[in-house]
């Protein structure tokens, strides 16, 4: 039994993250020696706990990455990491002046009046300022097109105090498929943007593309820095990468999942055959039946979709879930487990000692991506690193 007092948590394995970091260098290293590697901590590090993984493997990685200033704010007051933290998202120009304190941070730029606000910052604090510029090659979102580029390329031309540092960009469909050609456009489109910034006398040191998929497929997308997210947490991009690197013939790295989220069993109760569970009534007893009532619920990031579908893992054996899953509590059929006491853990997501529900079974349950099962456990419940 658990001697801590929550009733619901999330376990960080810190040999599972120190591994899945480890064997992501040293794979891309083999094809680029020394190359930079930026951890992606974005949205409370997929849910893992932002500042903790950070601190389990900053002694690895090169640069931070997360989604917004804020995040990067928060990162360097809890870590007091001195590394370069690159801002992915959308930093509002309000925002800006937060940036005068944080040296470290760089901001990801892709419209030219977030420059002119900057212009300004730099003329009140007479200080300058390093940013990345994001490239528009085919994803469809932020980034810079074509066209916009030279209006860019006169701002760094006449604003030297605003020095170009790096560029980015991001690929859409490498985690969808087993077939590239789409990322070899996209990547031949972002080489167009280094000749024309090269035409004009920039070539910005800190070129980054690659995320996850593109860290394990594609050595052309590594330029100076890899930017990794869902292998360090030990979780694959997708199926189709998994088979893509198998299809490579490129040796596939043993990633360990770092997350384990748990509960404790808050009530044990037998009820006749023919009784409802939950709202709605959904689930009718056929026999007699143990329940055990856990309290965990879509409050906690426990999609209420698994409903009458999930299992979680007790005393090493799986207890399905039985009826609705409430904001803070569902049920789960123990009929079988007859060791199963009040206070004892339960498996959400992780393995016991030869079960397991992983966060890829619950994402196919729930019709989503393992990146949105844990990156919505909801941050306010406690982390605990373990190993
Ligand atoms: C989230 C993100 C990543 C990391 O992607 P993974 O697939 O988790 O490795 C990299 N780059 C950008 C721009 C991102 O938003």
């Amino acid at each position: 039994m658990t001697k801590h007092k929550y009733p619901v948590w999330v376990e960080i394995s810190k040999s599972a993250l120190l591994n899945n970091i480890i064997q992501i260098k040293n794979n891309v290293r083999k094809s680029v020696p020394n190359l930079k590697v930026c951890g992606v901590v974005k949205s409370n590090a997929y849910g893992h706990g932002m500042s903790l993984v950070a601190g389990v493997i900053a002694d690895e990685v090169d640069w931070f990455a997360v989604n917004a200033l804020w995040e990067a704010i928060q990162l360097v007051k809890e870590t007091g990491t001195q590394k370069p933290i690159v801002v992915l998202g959308y930093t509002p120009v309000s925002a800006l002046p937060d940036l005068i304190e944080y040296p470290n941070i760089r901001i990801i730029v892709y419209n030219i009046q977030t420059l002119a606000a900057l212009k300004k910052l730099v003329l009140k604090y007479k200080r300058g300022f390093k940013v990345h510029i994001k490239i528009e090659t085919g994803t469809g979102r932020q980034g810079i097109t074509e066209k916009q580029l030279p209006k860019f390329i006169s701002f760094f031309k006449e604003n030297p105090d605003i020095i170009l540092e790096g560029m980015s960009t991001h690929y859409a469909n490498i985690e969808d498929t087993t077939t590239h050609d789409y990322y070899e456009f996209q990547l031949a489109n972002y080489k167009k943007f280094i000749k024309v910034l090269k035409e004009n006398g920039f070539n910005p040191p800190i070129k980054h593309t690659a995320c996850t998929a593109a860290c394990f497929l594609f050595p052309k997308t590594y330029f100076s820095l890899a930017r990794p997210g869902i292998g360090l947490y030990g979780l694959w991009p997708s199926k189709e990468t998994r088979l893509s690197c198998l299809l490579q013939g490129r040796e596939t790295l043993n990633l360990i999942p770092a997350l384990t989220f748990k509960t404790r069993i808050a009530q044990i109760k037998t009820l006749p055959a023919n009784c409802y569970i939950g709202y709605g009534c959904s689930y009718k007893t056929t026999h007699w039946t143990r329940v055990a009532v856990i309290p965990v619920g879509y409050f906690d990031g426990y999609d209420r979709q698994l409903s009458n579908q999930a299992y979680v893992i007790i005393k090493n054996k799986r207890a399905p879930l039985i009826g609705r899953i409430c904001m803070n509590i569902c049920m789960v059929d123990i009929t079988h487990i007859n060791n199963a006491r009040l206070d004892d853990e339960v498996i959400l997501i992780g393995k016991s000692k030869s079960e397991a529900i992983t966060a890829d079974t619950i994402a196919g349950m729930s019709g989503t991506i393992n990146y949105e099962i844990v990156t919505r456990i909801n941050p306010s419940l406690p982390r605990i690193i373990v190993e």
